[in-house]
């Protein structure tokens, strides 16, 4: 039984917790899970086993004392083995711990593992692991995909039964499409509030950190302590952070909130419709005005475009990846050339290759201008419509995937461009950088759906009021 995550929290300072024994327990819990579900790349226990140890000494005045920590495999984890997924980077392990993670270790969370998700982060399903790699199952039917990239993260955030949150990233959508399908909080904020120092990239002027579980306290106390400006992070911002689970306690009334109308129409699953339907019902129950909004170029161009920028920056990215630097190496053979096509060809999974072909097409000299610029163009005018949308609105509102988790059968029918296609809500606040969080309203038959909101710059504190009113609902009914 979890308690409320205060209590527990002030239990662990005050010593009233055995530390050492409720990490075995817990090691002991996730390995089980990880047998069935592959929501892990690595368990960590040594280092969940000696961070609980110095905890008996020093808990006192932690504000994450004895909170349970899952890391997505591309964030680094000192010493612990981080690849993003990828086969490239096996062996891989981090001399430093990215700033995120030191965040969460000084306040005293314990670090269990790191969870698994599409190479890299290339994928909406946590279906495109990397060479070697388990594909994690969805916690709630075995059959079904996670959703991803951040499908561990999600997954154990689910079954775990003890008090936890994991650390997931996001580039177009990585954070809410896993926690819509497994029935979790995924809350990614404001690009730049939390630090990438760490993080492996995938695409620098999109990648994001945020918190993921099932509890809204310790989802709000770790977003607080891991946001914040950081020297080794130049596109770190300099503001202030928030006590956002002050915020959990704030009423709604009044605030107004855009049904983004694109997203009410062809291509959604009339379960998730039906959700959409509901949610607005309980928004205006618990006193928030609700409106349909258009958002017209950004639901007809956020795929394209996030697609073409995200590839181009994935490829230069991926290009250290030579055999010569960092990652896997093989016995040098041929030219450069074909060397490093030797050691890709080995290493890397059939998305990666596919993306670094689109990205590099799309930024090539001769047809630069035509693609990679004119998404750049895209995006201001998608931050414009956002901009404007938000001169009228506290929040927006649509479905966090147009589908409900697909069964494996399922989900390998579809082609690369069906699969891009899943990104279709979710690709628009990352290419804004804008913050928002998928909660889990509502289930279809035992299936979660999730339902995403989307705030104004720096305004992740509106997200935190709405989860907080939300489940004060959940209580009252
Ligand atoms: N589905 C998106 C992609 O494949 C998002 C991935 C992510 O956010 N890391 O690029």
């Amino acid at each position: 039984m979890k308690m409320r995550i205060d209590e527990y929290i002030e239990k662990v300072q005050n010593g009233k917790v055995d530390m050492v024994l409720k990490t075995k327990k817990v090691l002991a819990e996730i390995k089980k899970i990880n047998k069935e579900y592959h929501y892990f790349n690595v368990i960590c226990e040594d280092l969940a086993l000696e961070q609980a140890k110095t905890l008996k000494k020093n808990a006192k005045s932690k504000r994450l004392a004895g909170l349970f920590i899952s890391v997505k495999d591309c964030i680094n984890v000192k010493d612990v083995e981080s690849t993003a997924g990828s086969r490239i980077l096996k062996g891989y392990k981090p001399l430093f711990n990215a700033t995120a993670v030191q965040r969460v270790i000084d306040e005293g969370a314990i670090i269990i593992g790191k969870t698994s998700q599409d190479e890299f982060g290339f994928g909406s399903f946590a279906t495109n692991v990397g060479l070697g790699y388990k594909t994690p199952l969805n916690p709630v039917d075995k059959k079904r995909v996670c959703g991803g990239s951040s499908g561990g993260s999600g997954g154990i955030s689910k079954l775990a039964s003890f008090e936890h949150v994991s650390l997931g990233e996001s580039t177009g959508g990585s954070i809410v499409a896993p926690a819509s399908f497994c029935g979790v909080i995924g809350f990614c904020p404001t690009y730049g509030r939390v630090s990438r120092y760490g993080l492996i990239d995938y695409g620098n002027s999109l990648d994001k950190i945020g918190a993921m579980g099932t509890n809204p306290e310790a989802v709000a106390l770790v977003q607080e302590v891991i946001s914040g400006h950081d020297q080794k992070d130049s596109t770190s911002l300099e503001v202030p952070t928030v006590d956002y689970a002050e915020y959990l306690e704030k009423s709604i009334k009044g605030f107004k909130i855009g049904v983004i109308e694109e997203s009410m129409g062809k291509g959604v699953d009339v379960q998730v419709m039906e959700a959409l339907n509901q949610t607005i019902k309980k928004l205006e129950f618990i006193g928030a005005k609700v409106k349909k909004i258009s958002l017209k170029q950004i639901t007809d161009y956020a795929v394209p475009t996030y697609y073409i920028l995200a590839t181009t920056e994935a490829s230069t990215n991926l290009a250290k990846y030579c055999g010569m630097r960092y990652g896997a190496h093989e016995k040098l053979e041929g030219s450069f050339n074909d060397y490093f096509s030797t050691v890709r060809s080995k290493h890397l999974g059939e998305e990666a290759k596919r993306r670094i072909m689109l990205g590099s097409f799309a930024r090539m000299a001769g047809y630069r201008d035509a693609y990679y610029i004119k998404a750049q163009q895209s995006r201001q005018l998608m931050v414009k419509e956002y901009q404007k949308a938000f001169k009228d609105y506290d929040l927006l509102l649509c479905p966090t995937m147009p589908v409900i988790p697909p069964t494996f059968n399922e989900a390998k029918k579809l082609t690369p461009l069906q699969n891009y296609m899943m990104d279709v809500m979710t690709a628009g606040p990352n290419l804004a950088g804008l913050p928002h969080a998928s909660i889990p309203l509502i289930e279809h038959k035992g299936l979660p759906i999730g339902m995403m909101f989307i705030a104004d710059q720096l305004k992740e504190e509106k997200l935190f009021q709405l989860i907080g009113a939300l489940q004060q609902d959940e209580v009252q009914n």
